[in-house]
């Protein structure tokens, strides 16, 4: 058995990792680097020609969840070969790209990438999808994604377990543990576990429950009657935070059209299994209609907003009393805060509300503890790769044992019938 991480050893996103037998080989996740702030993503594999190159032979891809920088490089990928993403997944990216495909100043998407979405796979939890002599099985987890998995990997006996990006604050977060548990470990010892450890250089951050983030904002929408929130519009557990508080504060929940679309898929999906995940109760905001306005003003407004709402927040905050409006910032500090990860278009934002402004955010990712609690428990047999992170060294720092700290690598080696090759050179 042979695991390549071709990138992701020293960098955040732009994740793709390689698991072959002599007879198969599949590839979990086919991210594109990250952009720096306003300067897009610089990588040299987003292109036909490489990416033709690296999955010459490879008989499937898995993408684990939606976001960039593990999918994005989906694009260059030959038709013949088989891409697999979790059956609401694809619905979310579908209608993100065709909601793009009208600004192709924003983003470069094509009418062929549309089509080539189409084409992928689905998978539901748990269903062993047999790839030649590989065996993979999707496990549900928590992230600020919605239908984000981890994959078991069966194959020459052995079994690897790639987690993805997860974390265990999460609204579902708790079932982790019980499935890695009862489920995963209950049919036998992981010899590899290749895990995220995107926190091991964010260690200062604050992170909170989503309970809490529900909790605060209710807290601010008690205290101001026009509530602007900037979030991710594909993170359902962070909608779902601030869809709960505008309901718990009797005011009209506003999106437009494109997050209407996105949170229609949340509930006829999720929403049919969890209550937590429907939006039914939210209504599309018609700039300019005064009737409308006159009836956000007498009950107040928890309105979704993003860069390309600008002018219209400008016009709309003439018309409401100042101390009572109020922007919550609800993503990374990074994309605010001055450096090279930093917004543009978010700075813009919030200085419209000169300094009526609350920053509420929790992490997508496992904390350190989180990372040790799982690292702990699934105790495996041959070795650890931490991946998607800037100090992956830093891993052998969290409270392990010790004869699990042994077993972390970060570099190529051969160990147990495993050969495992990792890149060094990975941010390109
Ligand atoms: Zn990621
Ligand atoms: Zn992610």
């Amino acid at each position: 058995m042979q695991i390549t991480i071709h990138r992701g050893i020293n960098q955040i996103g732009g994740c793709i990792t390689e698991i072959a037998t002599d007879k198969t080989r599949i590839l979990i996740d086919l991210g594109q680097n990250l952009p720096k702030g306003n300067v897009p993503s610089d990588d040299n594999m987003a292109n036909k020609e490489n990416i033709e190159d690296l999955t010459k032979g490879v008989n499937a891809i898995f993408y684990t969840h939606y976001h960039g920088d593990h999918v994005e490089l989906f694009k260059y990928v030959p038709e013949g070969i088989e891409q697999h993403i979790g059956e609401v997944a694809k619905q979310v990216m579908l209608c993100k790209y065709e909601a793009l495909i009208h600004i192709p100043e924003d983003a470069p998407v094509k009418v062929e990438d549309i089509q080539l979405l189409e084409l992928f796979k689905t998978f539901r939890e748990k269903q062993e999808i047999p790839i030649g002599n590989i065996k993979i099985t999707p496990y549900f987890v928590s992230h600020s994604a919605c239908d984000a998995y981890m994959f078991l990997i069966e194959a020459e006996g052995k079994r690897i377990l790639h987690t993805g990006d997860f974390r265990d604050h999460g609204y579902l977060g708790k079932g982790l543990m019980q499935v890695l548990e009862k489920i995963i470990l209950h049919k036998g010892a992981i010899d590899v576990l290749i895990t995220e450890g995107t926190m091991l250089s964010r260690s200062t951050e604050k992170v909170l429950h989503e309970n809490d983030i529900k909790l605060n904002a209710i807290e601010l929408m008690r205290q101001h009657k026009y509530v602007f929130v900037l979030c991710s519009s594909t993170d359902i557990d962070r909608l779902a935070s601030f869809y709960q508080a505008a309901q718990e504060t009797d005011r009209s929940f506003l999106y437009d059209n494109y997050q209407k679309n996105v949170l229609n898929i949340f509930t006829e999906t999720k929403g049919a299994i969890y209550k937590l995940f429907r939006f039914d109760n939210g209504y599309y905001y018609k700039h300019g209609h005064k009737k409308q306005l006159d009836i956000l003003k007498g009950k107040g407004f928890c309105m979704l907003v993003r860069p390309k709402h600008y002018d219209q927040i400008k016009e709309l905050l003439t018309q409401l009393p100042e101390e009572q409006t109020l922007f919550i910032y609800s993503m990374w500090s990074g994309y605010l805060n001055e450096g090279e990860n930093q917004k543009k278009e978010y700075v813009k934002i919030e200085k419209l509300f000169k300094g009526r402004v609350k920053r509420l955010h929790t992490s997508g990712h496992a904390t350190p503890e989180a990372l040790a609690k799982v690292c702990n428990l699934v105790n495996p047999t041959t070795a650890i790769i931490p991946i998607h992170s800037e100090a992956s060294s830093n891993y052998a720092n969290l409270p392990i044992t010790e004869h699990l700290r042994q077993k972390i690598m970060t570099t190529s080696c051969s160990i147990d019938s495993v050969n495992i090759g990792i890149n060094q050179n990975s941010t390109n």
